[in-house]
C-alpha cells in the first residue's frame, strides 16, 4: 500500500490525481491523507471528486473518503475498463485535469475509449481545452498516446456547463523524445474568443493588440477569430507555437472590467518572456509531460523555461510509485535548492 501526505510540497490537487492514475495503471492501492492541505479550501472539492469517482468507474476500484471535504482517500483500483464514459463536475472545475487524471489509464485498455467531460473548458489554473488540444495532445502522442479531442461547448467560469468529447486509443509504440530550444520559427498562432452574449468587437480588439505587439517583436501572427455559445459570459486569447515536436501555449481569461487590450498584452507577455528563455517547454508542461514520459519507457530529455513547484510534487508523487524514475530535464527552478534531493 502507498502511503502519501497530501500536504507534500505545493499540497494542492495534482498529488491526488496522479496517484489516482497510476494506482489504477499499476494496480497498486493508495491512502493519501491531509488532502490538499495547502490550499485556502483543503479536501477534495466538486472537480477532485470527479476525478476520485471517475477513476473508481473505470476501474472498479475500492474507495473510502470520497465525498466533498474529505482530507483522507483510501484507493484500490481493479482490473481497467476500457469503454463510453460520461462524468459531469457540476461546476466550472476544469475538465482537462479530469481528463489526464483518466485518459493515459484508458490507454492502456484493449480497445479504444470515449469519455464526455461537463465542467469549464477554459478556466484559471488549469490547461485550456485548447491547450489540451493543441500542446498536450501531440506532445504525448509521440509518447504512444494517442487522443481525438472534441470541444462541443465551451464552459467558462462561474457557470461551467462546456462538454468536451475524447476518443483515447489503446497505447501505440512510443517514440523517444527530446524538446530542445530554442524554437526557430516565428509563426505564432494567436486565437481570439468570445462568447455570443458579449459584444463581438471584444474578439477583434484582443486579436488586434495580441498581433500589433507580436508584429512589434518580429512574430508573423496568425489569427483566428471565434464565437462560442456557453452558458456564462467569457473571453480569452491563446497563442500557440508549434515546431514539431515541441510546441507551447500561453492563455489569458478576460473578465468583467479587464480591458480586452489587457486580455492580450497579459497572454503576449507570458508567451514572450517564454520565447526568450530559448528553452522548448513552458512550466505548465513540464509538469504535465513526467505522468507520459515515466509511462513510455523511453529515452527522453527536455529543456522547461521554470520547474514549477508543482512539477516537483508530481515527481516525488510519481517517485512513489515508480521509485527509479530519475528524469534527465533541465530549467529554471521556481524554488532554488527546495528540491534538489529528488534528482
Ligand atoms: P488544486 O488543489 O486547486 O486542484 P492543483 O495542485 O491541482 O490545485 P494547479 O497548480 O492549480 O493545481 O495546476 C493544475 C494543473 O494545471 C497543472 O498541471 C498546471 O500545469 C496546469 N495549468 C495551470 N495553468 C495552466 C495554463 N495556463 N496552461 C496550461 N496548463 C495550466
Amino acid at each position: 500500500m502507498i502511503q502519501l501526505d497530501g500536504s507534500y510540497g505545493e499540497g494542492g490537487g495534482q498529488i491526488l490525481r496522479t496517484a489516482l492514475t497510476l494506482s489504477v495503471i499499476t494496480g497498486k492501492p493508495f491512502e493519501l491523507t491531509n488532502i490538499r492541505a495547502k490550499r485556502p479550501k483543503p479536501g477534495l472539492r466538486p472537480q477532485h471528486l470527479t476525478c476520485v469517482k471517475a477513476a473508481q468507474k473505470i476501474s472498479g476500484a475500492q474507495v473510502e473518503g470520497a465525498r466533498v471535504g474529505s482530507l483522507e482517500l483510501y484507493f484500490s483500483p481493479g482490473a481497467l475498463r476500457p469503454g463510453s464514459y460520461y462524468f459531469d463536475i457540476g461546476t466550472a472545475g476544469a475538465v482537462s485535469l479530469v481528463f489526464q487524471t483518466i485518459g493515459p489509464a484508458l490507454a492502456f485498455g484493449a480497445s479504444p475509449s470515449k469519455v464526455t467531460l461537463k465542467g469549464g473548458t477554459h478556466v484559471p489554473h488549469a490547461p485550456s481545452f485548447h491547450y489540451l488540444a493543441e500542446v498536450y495532445g501531440p506532445v504525448v502522442q509521440r509518447l504512444g498516446f494517442v487522443f481525438s479531442f472534441e470541444l462541443r461547448r465551451y464552459g467558462f467560469y462561474p457557470a461551467g456547463g462546456g462538454e468536451v468529447r475524447i476518443k483515447i486509443y489503446p497505447r501505440q509504440k512510443a517514440a523517444p523524445l527530446i524538446l530542445r530550444g530554442p524554437y526557430q520559427k516565428k509563426e505564432v498562432t494567436v486565437l481570439s474568443v468570445v462568447t455570443t452574449d458579449l459584444p463581438s468587437h471584444i474578439r477583434t480588439r484582443q486579436a488586434k493588440a495580441a498581433s500589433a505587439r507580436l508584429t512589434e517583436e518580429g512574430f508573423r501572427p496568425l489569427v483566428v477569430l471565434e464565437k462560442a455559445e456557453a452558458a456564462s459570459p467569457g473571453t480569452f486569447v491563446f497563442l500557440k507555437i508549434a515546431e514539431n515536436p515541441k510546441r507551447a501555449g500561453f492563455i489569458s481569461l478576460g473578465r468583467k472590467g479587464k480591458p480586452a487590450e489587457m486580455v492580450a498584452l497579459e497572454a503576449t507577455t507570458a508567451f514572450l518572456s517564454f520565447y526568450r528563455t530559448g528553452k522548448a517547454v513552458d512550466p505548465y508542461l513540464a509538469d504535465q509531460l513526467l505522468l507520459p514520459l515515466v509511462l513510455a519507457e523511453v529515452p527522453f530529455h527536455f529543456d522547461a523555461s521554470l520547474l514549477t513547484q508543482h512539477f516537483f510534487t508530481n515527481l516525488w508523487v510519481i517517485q512513489k510509485f515508480f521509485p527509479e524514475f530519475r528524469p534527465e530535464i533541465s530549467g529554471e527552478l521556481e524554488q532554488p535548492g527546495e528540491v534538489k534531493h529528488l534528482f
